[in-house]
């Protein structure tokens, strides 16, 4: 199906892009990647009346790493990311970029525009509510920064107001005997996951847990932080009997409903194995060690 017709605008600034959501009210949509937006308007589920294409403001696609953090422009592309050797100081994030969708997806969908989508499958929610990470948001009264947990608000609903545009997110760089890992399960490359999780370790010694974030993809409204899992291995050795603790309390924390990915149940029973699997490659990692791991796809 074509999508209903539209009027198409081309910001060269982020004040105009402004200007732009201003005077063309609130059926006016930025556009960046395209990669949720346009299939959402090809099967008119959404109707905008005007589109507004950020892609072509300067500035806004480079990853940098000032001191302590790393800063990505709303406009990394997902593969921008995959490929980047600054990005790849935290492997989670790559974890994660490599992982979205097939290649054309990647080449396309930008970091800002998953964010402001704010979709409850969507991969980067979750990655980056492992870490520490802000969202710069520019509008009428200039920049604010937020940080993620208070942006995203609910199921395709953030803090962003409509005449806001996502410009920057910066990622705190973890401290040292640090390791995490992003992990997902799909049926396909080109589809959401059934289920994801994001672990980031601080391991003291090779053994004992200092601090641990959790968090679950695809399994509620939002991604969740699991923080009776992350108290399962705070302060303890990461034994097999508390990483499986951790694991019972992920799926206690999971509220995932029964869709074409899967029923319930089975949901939570795959969450409680993706925790498992990211917390053994986070521990892995925080002791230096080199490891591949991603999204893994049905019948491989
Ligand atoms: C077949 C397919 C499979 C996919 N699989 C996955 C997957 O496995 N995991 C995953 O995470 N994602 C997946 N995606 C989604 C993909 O990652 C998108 O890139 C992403 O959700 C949106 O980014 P975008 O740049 O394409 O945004 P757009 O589609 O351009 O915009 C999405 C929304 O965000 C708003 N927006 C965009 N940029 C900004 C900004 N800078 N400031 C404020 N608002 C903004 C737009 O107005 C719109 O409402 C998939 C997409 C497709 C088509």
């Amino acid at each position: 199906m074509y999508a209903a017709p539209f009027s198409y605008h081309r910001a060269a600034s982020l004040a105009e892009a402004v200007k732009l959501l201003q005077e063309l009210g609130e059926d006016a949509r930025l556009i960046a990647g395209g990669q949720s937006l346009i299939p959402l308007m090809k099967m008119r589920m959404t109707r905008p009346t005007a589109l507004i294409d950020i892609n072509f403001i300067p500035g806004l696609n480079e990853i940098q790493s000032p001191k302590g953090e790393l800063r990505f422009g709303a406009l990394s592309r997902h593969s921008d990311i995959e490929n980047s050797t600054v990005a790849a100081e935290i492997p989670l994030i790559h974890d994660c970029a490599a992982g979205i969708a097939d290649v054309q997806v990647r080449n396309q969908g930008t970091i800002g525009g998953s964010l402001a989508e704010a979709d409850p499958s969507g991969d980067w929610v979750t990655a980056l509510l492992a870490l520490e990470t802000t969202v710069d948001c520019f509008g009428p009264a200039g920049q604010r920064t937020v940080t993620l947990e208070s942006f995203i608000k609910d199921a395709f609903t953030t803090d962003l107001a409509h005449d806001e545009v996502v410009t920057g997110v910066h990622v705190k760089k973890p401290p040292k005997s640090s390791g995490g890992a992003h992990v997902a399960f799909k049926r396909s490359a080109p589809v959401y996951p059934t289920v994801s999780a994001a672990v980031q370790l601080t391991l003291e010694g090779k053994e004992l847990c200092k601090e641990a974030r959790i968090v679950l993809g695809c399994v509620g409204l939002t991604a969740i932080r699991a923080k009776e899992a992350e108290a399962e291995l705070r302060g303890k050795p990461l034994n097999e009997k508390n990483v499986q603790a951790a694991a019972e309390a992920a799926r206690g924390a999971a509220d995932p409903q029964s869709d074409m990915r899967g029923s319930a149940e089975y949901k939570r029973l795959m969450i409680a194995t993706m925790v498992k699997r990211a917390i053994r490659i986070a521990a892995r990692r925080a002791t230096g060690e080199h490891v591949e791991a991603g999204h893994e796809y049905a019948g491989r």
